[in-house]
């Protein structure tokens, strides 16, 4: 099931995605999803952030093909990200003035559907509403080169680096499953979590929920694949994850 959060006629509306439509719901997406009998073509709505959440966990170092020849960390390594950081589905990610070093890291988000406080890691699925593609857009200057800073707050968290979407799929295996991106329409990154992802996503969800209280709708990045490279004005960055929606971003400059 695809969950969509869009705005139709002035309204921010949640619904369920049946094709070409939407089927509104009533409330959000952690109730009963009961239909309000409303549809709208999707071509007729805009998308919006599948949640707004209260944070943004992101996973540094998750995949081995992204760590070389570093070895992995014993246990995940999350870092914040603001919700200021959020984009819509298909609006610009931009880069700041001055900055020559912003790349993509596609990724695969996981959506909190229950409040996750010090869960195990056999219950964190139960945790979990689904997923979707995301970009944990970075400024690799501030993150790792001689203009660096103590944290990433603007590196990773800047606003327009965490777009997720274009909405939540629910009930796929995220143990096993294939993420791509592509930068005008080439493949740039290309893997599957079963062999690459060092800590799984139950077991990073559960990790977290020990020490930080993971609310609905808030997003983990579970980190991203292999290398990456810089983005520049006019690129479009799309990240598939198999079974769901296509993330679709073009990048822009600070004007
Ligand atoms: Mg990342």
């Amino acid at each position: 099931m695809d969950l969509v959060r869009y705005e139709y006629q002035g309204e921010i509306r949640h619904g369920i995605r049946e094709g070409d439509n939407v089927a509104e719901i009533d409330g959000d997406f952690f109730g009963d999803l009961q239909r309000t009998g409303a549809i709208a073509a999707l071509s007729d709505v805009k998308l919006k952030s599948p949640t707004m959440p209260s944070k943004i966990l992101n996973i540094a170092g998750n995949y081995y093909s992204h760590l070389g020849d570093s070895p992995p960390f014993t246990r995940p390594q999350p870092f914040l990200a603001p919700p200021s950081s959020v984009i819509d589905p298909g609006a610009d990610i931009v880069i700041p003035a001055g900055s020559v070093n912003v790349d993509y890291e596609g990724e695969i988000a996981v959506i909190i559907g229950k409040r996750a406080r010090k869960v195990s890691v056999d219950d964190a699925p139960s945790h979990i509403l689904g997923i979707c593609p995301a970009n944990d857009v970075s400024e690799r200057d501030w993150q790792n080169g001689d203009d660096k800073d103590v944290q990433w707050w603007r590196a990773k968290g800047g606003d327009t680096f965490s777009p997720f979407g274009p909405w939540i799929t629910t009930g796929l295996n995220y143990r096993d499953i294939g993420l791509k991106t592509l930068v005008n329409g080439e493949v740039v990154q290309e893997t599957n979590t079963k062999d690459d992802m060092v800590h799984d996503i139950d077991t990073t969800l559960s990790f977290i929920s020990q020490h930080m209280t993971l609310e609905p709708g808030d997003v983990i990045f579970s980190g991203t694949p292999q290398t990456t490279v810089a983005l520049k004005p006019g690129d479009v960055v799309e990240v598939h994850v198999d079974g769901c929606g296509v993330l679709s971003n073009p990048v822009a400059a600070e004007e």
